[in-house]
């Protein structure tokens, strides 16, 4: 079987004068990426990451495309994480 993390390990591309790159077909038709998509780029140690534009739970960083987020303030947190809150806030009582 086949990871999505091995899947396209191996491809060499080069930056252009801009630092520009082009995405391989390949990746953007596995993660259903539209043309002229919205994209979140953000470094992770050595990695420079990519992900579809999307609300981000601000505790654990899961987008909001697979699970409904709730608006916290300025934040968005998922129900998991809501519910994490809710537990703390009720162990200490009101
Ligand atoms: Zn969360």
């Amino acid at each position: 079987m086949v990871k999505a993390d091995d899947k396209f390990r191996g491809i060499a591309r080069e930056l252009d004068g801009l630092g520009r790159l082009c995405l391989p077909i390949e990746a953007r038709r596995s993660l259903a990426f539209n043309d002229r998509q919205e994209v979140d780029m953000y470094i992770e140690g050595e990695k420079i990451c990519i992900r579809k534009e999307g609300k981000v739970c601000a505790v654990c960083g899961r987008t909001g495309e697979l699970f409904d987020l709730y608006p916290v303030k300025e934040v968005h947190i998922c129900k998991s994480c809501a519910l994490a809150v809710t537990d703390m806030v009720m162990e200490k009582g009101l």
